[in-house]
């Protein structure tokens, strides 16, 4: 099982500061994308309100959530930055809008596995290989519980999709493994096969890229195993993404960053009374 050839890195803070686009004077905010995220459902739009915060503080130029209709005002009220679009249905996400003004697009935290959301995930694949597609994809949670549970799925995920499971998403996804090592060459399997940059979450994140090198990240401590930070990482990606950061480049910093913002987190509150909204405020650079 182990492969001596596979090329392994570490993400330490010189290799990720070096990844990081300064920006130009002259910008203004179209320089920097439009990031769609589809996210939350009832009883969990919480999951798209750290998903957002994550994605404005990440320096996108503009954020439209697409969240179900219950979700209208917890939106607007904590995300005044962000245009939200209403799904027709109330509890679920079920519908696809026009994905032509967007850079990136980011689904899956909070959505849950409804039956119009397994619809809602396969016509977003069939219109992102159907328009030349221009956006980038994440896929986090449960939208890659979906997958793991439609498996005709895999074969339409447009190339360098980013997929962001922890440890039992990635089971479901990929298969059993009985220690770190099968799962990480598991891992590797997988993202060659499909073609997909897999961001295999947990202590040293590792960032397996479609050419089979692994990037372990250096940052992140225990106080981040709380409800809330994948979704603070998904924001994360889907701003660097917008912006026209490789996904590969993307990918390793967007989980930089991430335990980064934990570990400032923790510095100022201690591991224990950590939550995602912390991760949230963590984040700058
Ligand atoms: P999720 O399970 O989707 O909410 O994601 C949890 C996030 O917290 C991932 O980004 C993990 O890398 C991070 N995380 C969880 N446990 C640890 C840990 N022990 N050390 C560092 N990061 C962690
Ligand atoms: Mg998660």
């Amino acid at each position: 099982i182990k492969n001596i050839e596979t090329p392994y890195y570490y993400t330490d803070k010189l290799t990720a500061e070096k990844l990081i686009k300064p920006r130009d004077k002259f910008s203004h905010k179209g320089t920097f994308g439009h990031a769609l995220l589809m996210a939350g459902s009832y009883g969990k739009m919480g999951a798209a309100v750290l998903s957002g915060k994550a994605c404005l503080r990440s320096g996108v130029g503009l954020l439209t959530m697409h969240i179900p209709a219950c979700g209208y005002d917890i939106i607007q009220i904590s995300l005044p930055e962000a245009m939200t679009i209403t799904d027709q249905d109330a509890k679920n996400l079920s519908e696809v809008t026009e994905l032509e003004s967007y850079s990136a697009i980011g689904i899956g935290p909070g959505v849950g596995k409804e039956s119009a959301t397994v619809n809602a995930v396969e016509i977003l694949l069939e219109k992102l290989n159907l328009t030349a597609a221009k956006a980038k994809l994440i896929i986090d949670a449960d939208a890659l519980n979906i997958l793991s549970e439609n498996r005709h799925l895999l074969e339409k995920l447009p190339q360098n999709t980013v997929l962001t499971p922890h440890p039992k998403e990635f089971q479901r996804l990929a298969g059993e493994s009985n220690d770190e090592f099968e799962r990480l060459q598991i891992g590797i399997d997988f993202a060659k096969r499909h073609k997909v940059i897999i961001c295999l979450k947990g202590a040293n994140t590792a960032v397996i890229l479609p050419n089979g090198e692994v990037h372990f990240n250096s940052t992140g401590n225990p106080g981040m195993a709380t409800g809330g930070t994948g979704d603070v990482l998904t924001g994360i990606l889907t701003s660097l993404l917008a912006q026209k950061y490789d996904p590969v480049q993307a990918a390793i910093l967007a989980v930089f960053q991430h335990g980064l913002a934990g570990d400032r987190a923790a510095e100022e509150k201690g591991e224990s009374a950590l939550i995602a909204s912390d991760v949230v405020e963590g984040l700058g650079w």
